[in-house]
Formats: C-alpha cells, sequence, structure tokens
C-alpha cells in the first residue's frame, strides 16, 4: 500500500531567493496537504545526522556545509500516494533533467542546490518527518 505522507525542506538558497512562498503555494495547489511546517537553521551537525545515508559519497561534506548555510523550511505532506507523487512535482535531482514546470526546474541553481528536498521511500518519510517534529505536532 503506498504511504501517505512525505517529508521535504526547502533549501537555503530558494528560502535566500525568497522561493518559498511560491513553492508552499505550488505545493497546495499539487493537492498535498501541510501536516507541519516549521522554520528552522540546521546545525553542521545536524545536516550531517539527516544525511548520514550518504556519507560515503563524494559531495557529503559539500552538502552537509550547504544545508546549514542559512535558514530552511521543513514540512510534512499528507496525499495519497505522497512519495511517488510529491518526486514527480519536484523533478530530477539534476535541475538540467527535471521536467518542465517541476520545482527544481524553476527553482534549482544546481544539482547540489537543487532548491527542495523528497523522501525517497515510506519508511524514510517517516524516519525524516520524526527527525524534525514530535508526534504533537503533526496534525
Ligand atoms: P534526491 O534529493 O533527489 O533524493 P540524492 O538523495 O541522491 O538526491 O542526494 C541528496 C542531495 O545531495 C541532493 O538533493 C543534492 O542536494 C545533493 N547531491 C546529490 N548529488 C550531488 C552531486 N553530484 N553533487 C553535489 N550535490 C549532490
Ligand atoms: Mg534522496
Amino acid at each position: 500500500m503506498a504511504g501517505n505522507i512525505t517529508f521535504t525542506m526547502i533549501k537555503p538558497t530558494a528560502y535566500k531567493n525568497g522561493h518559498a512562498g511560491k513553492i508552499i503555494d505550488q505545493i497546495l495547489g499539487a493537492g498535498f496537504t501541510f501536516k507541519a511546517m516549521k522554520q528552522v537553521h540546521l546545525t553542521a551537525e545536524q545536516a550531517g545526522q539527516f544525511y548520514a545515508v550518504h556519507k560515503a559519497r563524494p559531495f557529503y561534506g559539500e552538502l552537509v556545509e550547504f544545508m546549514s548555510s542559512g535558514p530552511i523550511i521543513a514540512a510534512v505532506l499528507e496525499k495519497d500516494n505522497a512519495v511517488e507523487d510529491y518526486r514527480t512535482f519536484i523533478g530530477a535531482t539534476n535541475p538540467a533533467e527535471a521536467a518542465e514546470g517541476t520545482i527544481r526546474k524553476q527553482f534549482a541553481t544546481s544539482i547540489g542546490e537543487n532548491a527542495v528536498h523528497g523522501s525517497d521511500s515510506d519508511e524514510n518519510a517517516w524516519i525524516e518527518a520524526n527527525f524534525f517534529f514530535s508526534n504533537f505536532e503533526m496534525v
């Protein structure tokens, strides 16, 4: 059964460039509802923990530095088939390969600074949501 939640972040560059409002508006327009949302500035340690799965990848250091470089918006979204639908909605990791109209096509500035995060499985969606939010913050 497809899960009904996914976790997302509006990454530092998209936030700094003033795109958060437009991105949130498009998320709602695509039929997702918000179970939780907050603005945070991650420490390098927190960003490193969140992305620990990528520790062995060559871009890990750059990713941790970037994700702790400024404020982000973290959110839990609800929709039928949320994980897969959200990944289709945001587009490919590399904006050069992202489909027209997707969030990354519109707002990413590079493969690293690619505007938004989206969970890759139902299991990771819950792990990531619980990393940022307690149960009573998710309504
Ligand atoms: P996605 O966010 O699409 O699930 P990954 O899980 O593979 O992509 O990677 C996590 C994040 O690491 C990406 O969103 C991007 O910010 C960064 N990243 C991925 N590949 C690269 C790369 N080749 N160079 C720099 N940063 C990268
Ligand atoms: Mg991923």
